[in-house]
């Protein structure tokens, strides 16, 4: 059967990669000139790594599973990694049990109410009734206020810039329940994972299993129009045309409105009322770390950036031609004109937010700048999401959509795609094999 991918991300690339190990002829398209998305990797001169910080966790099972089945999961390594606080222009670091019980700004029945929230947000199973109510409010009544104030808003901001205040308790129930299984337990320690040579390396061994069994990768197509008649479905690019008998489409479903002829597809109502989130990411490249936790999270609104990712604290540093890699993400609406704004006011405003925060840090440790910036990230999953999402429907068996445009209830990370690909090949894939 010919298969059309519309999507070169790793959704796109791990369903391919399924129909090409059965024997399907299968043919990526994808607009960039390389394949990943936004889990694709950058150039940091001398060394290529994820343009977008990209870690694993212990309780990614599916997306554990799946590197076995590529036969990577030997690449992958664990670390025991750090979570620094920044409040009051100072650090704190509360990565263990101990630290968590020492961390002065917290009162002990705080603490104790922390330790409820956690293990009250990991037993609940029913999510919609979270719908109703904002992750503030849902965690003042959990967690109480100064919980709130001193641990949670940094948290939120880190995650979903200022934004956070119009989300639903969904996003935190489903964070807590991902992100605390970093945990080990035994240990009470967080570990975090990466493959070596990063997300290139899982890509180029996709693209290299897909082309293996005949299938092909193609980049640099922009898909313009699907249409479709008796002899297939047809995926046009401004190079050619393209005939197959099933297609699938990961791109989102604005996207898909655009491109897909109105009689084969259904979408509920219009993807225009769904906010969607975009992030600005300042890479620096040094000679020296520039902290030493995974990731810190900040509590002060005059720090330009929402959180600082220490990634060199999780990859070895033989990775990275022995320098250093630090993330500086700030996460806007992306409809917000700051998004636009030139690199160069971001490479400023970003280092000397940098430099109130580690005043050891020095220029002379740079090496190298970079801004990356993805206007469309992820929707904001305000109150009552779940209503808001356009249902989206194919008239023709011919053609499926398969994208994270459709996540309700998850935060959106990678160990979800591997599960959405994996749900789709059993149940729909292979019945129209
Ligand atoms: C800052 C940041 C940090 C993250 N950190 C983590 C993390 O630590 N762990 C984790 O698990 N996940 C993380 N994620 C999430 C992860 O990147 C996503 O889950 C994943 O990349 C989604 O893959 P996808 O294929 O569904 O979508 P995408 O990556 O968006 O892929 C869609 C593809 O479709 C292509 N496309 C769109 N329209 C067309 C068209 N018309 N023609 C041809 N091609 C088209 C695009 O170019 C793109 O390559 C992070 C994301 C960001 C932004």
């Amino acid at each position: 059967m010919r298969v059309g991918i519309i999507g070169g991300g790793l959704m796109g690339m791990a369903l391919a990669r399924r129909y090409a190990s059965d024997g399907h002829e299968v043919t990526v398209v994808e607009y960039a000139n390389q394949p990943g998305g936004l889990a694709t990797w950058s150039d940091f001169g001398g060394f290529t790594w994820d343009r977008f910080y990209h870690v694993i966790l212990p309780s990614d099972q599916q997306l554990i599973g799946f590197l076995n089945d590529v036969g990577i999961a030997d690449e992958l390594e664990w670390n025991r990694t750090y979570t620094g606080f920044y409040v009051d222009e100072k650090l704190h670091s509360i990565s263990s049990n101990v630290e968590f019980l020492k961390f002065p700004l917290l009162s002990f029945f705080s603490k104790i109410r922390l330790g409820f929230t956690m293990l009250y947000a990991s037993r609940i199973n029913s999510w919609k009734p979270l719908e109703k109510i904002t992750c503030e409010e849902w965690l003042r009544k959990v967690s109480g206020n100064e919980n709130v104030e001193k641990l949670w808003k940094p948290l939120l901001l880190a995650k979903l810039g200022p934004s956070y205040s119009r989300v639903s308790a969904v996003f935190i129930w489903s964070y807590i329940k991902r992100m605390f299984s970093a945990r080990d337990k035994s240990a009470s320690a967080e570990h975090l994972g990466h493959v070596r040579g990063g997300y290139k390396s899982i890509f180029k061994e996709i693209e290299q299993q897909i082309k293996q069994s005949g299938g092909d990768v193609l980049l640099n197509e922009t898909v313009m129009r699907v249409s479709a008649n008796d002899d297939g479905v047809s995926v046009h690019t401004p190079q050619k045309s393209y005939l197959f008998d099933q297609v699938v489409c990961t791109s989102p479903t604005n996207v898909l409105e655009n491109i897909v002829d109105k009689n084969l597809l259904s979408v509920g109502h219009s993807t225009g009322s769904v906010e969607y989130l975009g992030v600005v990411c300042v890479v620096l490249v040094t000679k020296r770390p520039i902290t030493r936790f995974y990731v810190v999270n900040i509590a002060d609104e005059t720090i330009p950036f929402t959180g600082v990712i220490g990634m060199s604290n999780v990859i070895n540093t033989k990775n990275t031609a022995g320098n250093h890699l630090t993330y500086l993400p700030r996460y806007l609406l992306s409809t917000d004109p700051e998004i636009e704004k030139p690199d160069s006011h971001f490479r400023e405003t970003f280092l000397e937010g940098v430099k109130r925060m580690f005043p050891d840090f020095n220029d002379s440790d740079i090496l190298s700048v970079h801004v990356h910036r993805a206007v469309k990230v992820q929707p904001l999953q305000v109150l009552d999401y779940s209503s808001m999402v356009p249902s989206v429907e194919t008239n023709d068996p011919r053609l499926h959509v398969l994208n994270t445009s459709q996540f309700v209830n998850a935060t959106l990370n990678n160990n979800e795609v591997i599960g959405a690909v994996n749900r789709f090949y059993n149940d729909v894939a292979s019945a129209n094999a």
